[in-house]
């Protein structure tokens, strides 16, 4: 049993001032209040704003090792997506299961440092470096879950279907080991992976196909008929032109249209990156209730585009962040980069009217449920204590009071301003200094 007593705290509400909340010994709340406690007991006292940790949807651990390092190019040569997709291929042919461990584990530790406290692993390496399943099928599975463990974050596993090299094309050499031939393939995959997650304590367990030009449509189908109907579904949809240009000349229809279709879309499914939707996708996707998954950083980035957010949200959409590539691993950057792509092409500012609020809730709650997770409250009794807690002696945050807070974080701060990051009522950092 500990309390803690936060200077302030968010809710959905606002914030609340001198908050002080009780946990057990799991870092499970067990009550929170701003009058103090009536026993006699030690209270550690923080001088901070306490917000839920940040929820990060969308994550390829691997690729931390390449971020930053795909910035040159020869002059003359062609730059984009696709260009960036061999260099990707590259680090992904080299990278053994003890160097997947050790780069995760690097990656999820900023992560903590960036203040989020779960990630949803979207994961496709599964094979070995000739393409041959490793003994343990969830091998590299197990060392991301390891990493995590490692690193002291909150994990849930997207072991995804990989299984043709575009829309109706053979896998090519370079994609080997991300190939499950078939959809019995990959439930034995995803059975093993499934037995893995139940070793370790904080990981859960998500399952999905990595796009449309990735699996056969019929595949895509039968997996989502098939598959576990208690966990996220996660897939990339529609992130580049030629891949709406490629769906419409082989399935007739654009990827989100497809999609809602084909496909019994619901609030499980999360649908990474829908930067090309044509008016009747934006509208139908929110009314599905199916999330997108958002990952500026990266978007802009590979210059895939900007995604319809406004229209998006004013139909109801509901969406997270995910940092993907890890060219920016700050979640407060990432929803920078949401609001401010809107702003440059409405010519408006405060398109939310109070941003930084939809901004956090949206991608909070959103995030939450791409780790399969539908807890609503920010903090409450019977949830664990999962906090980013930003300096309330940083500067602009010492005057800032609780109307102002909350922008003052989202358009002001970086990870500099962080107190610490909690996981389960523990400091998993605190500052620089990893515990
Ligand atoms: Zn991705």
């Amino acid at each position: 049993m500990k309390y803690f007593q936060f200077k302030y705290l968010l809710q959905q509400e606002g914030w609340l001032q001198n908050a002080y909340v009780k946990t057990d010994q799991h870092g499970i709340i067990q009550s929170l209040s701003t009058t103090p406690p009536q026993e006699a007991a030690a209270i550690e006292y923080v001088n901070g704003f306490a917000m839920p940790g940040f929820q990060n949807a969308h994550s390829h651990a691997f690729q931390f090792a390449m971020a930053g390092m795909a910035e040159k190019h020869k002059p003359g040569t062609k730059d984009d997506f696709w260009s960036w997709r061999e260099a990707m291929y590259e680090c992904a042919l080299r990278m053994t299961p003890d160097e997947m461990e050790q780069v995760a584990t690097d990656c999820y530790k900023e992560m903590l440092r960036c203040g989020y406290t779960n990630v949803a692993e979207f994961h496709y390496l599964h094979h070995d470096q000739n393409g041959k399943p490793y003994t343990n099928l969830a091998e590299m599975g197990e060392r991301l879950l390891s990493a995590a463990k490692t690193a002291g974050i909150k994990i849930t596993l997207v072991p995804v279907f990989y299984q043709q090299g575009g829309f109706g094309m053979e896998p090519q050499p370079r994609q080997r080991r991300f190939i499950s031939k078939t959809i019995d393939d990959y439930f034995h995959l995803l059975d093993d992976t499934a037995h893995a997650v139940t070793k370790f304590d904080h990981a859960r367990l998500g399952f999905g196909v990595h796009s449309l030009r990735a699996v056969k449509s019929q595949d895509i189908i039968r997996t989502v008929e098939q598959g576990p109907k208690d966990i996220p579904f996660h897939l990339h949809a529609a992130e580049q032109l030629k891949e709406v240009e490629d769906s419409v000349a082989f399935l007739k229809k654009r990827p989100i249209e497809w999609l809602l279709e084909n496909v019994p879309m619901n609030d499980r499914f999360h649908l990474v990156h829908c930067t090309h939707m044509n008016d009747s996708e934006v509208a139908e996707l929110a009314k599905s209730k199916a999330h997108a998954v958002l990952c500026p950083g990266t978007e802009g980035n590979l210059g895939d585009g900007i995604f319809r957010l406004t229209d998006f949200y004013h139909h109801g959409g509901r969406w997270s962040i995910g940092t993907d590539s890890h060219i920016s691993l700050n979640p407060l950057e990432d929803l920078r980069w949401l609001d401010y792509a809107q702003r440059f092409t409405t010519h408006k500012r405060n398109t939310f009217d109070d941003g930084a609020t939809v901004l956090v809730n949206n991608t909070l709650l959103a995030g939450r449920r791409a780790m399969g997770n539908s807890s609503q409250a920010y903090f409450e009794v019977g949830q664990p204590l999962d906090a980013v807690v930003y300096d309330a002696k940083a500067p602009l945050l010492e005057n800032a009071g609780s109307n102002h807070a909350l922008p003052v974080i989202l358009y002001t701060a970086d990870s500099s301003k962080i107190l610490g990051t909690m996981i389960n009522g523990r400091w998993a950092l605190q500052g620089r200094a990893y515990i």
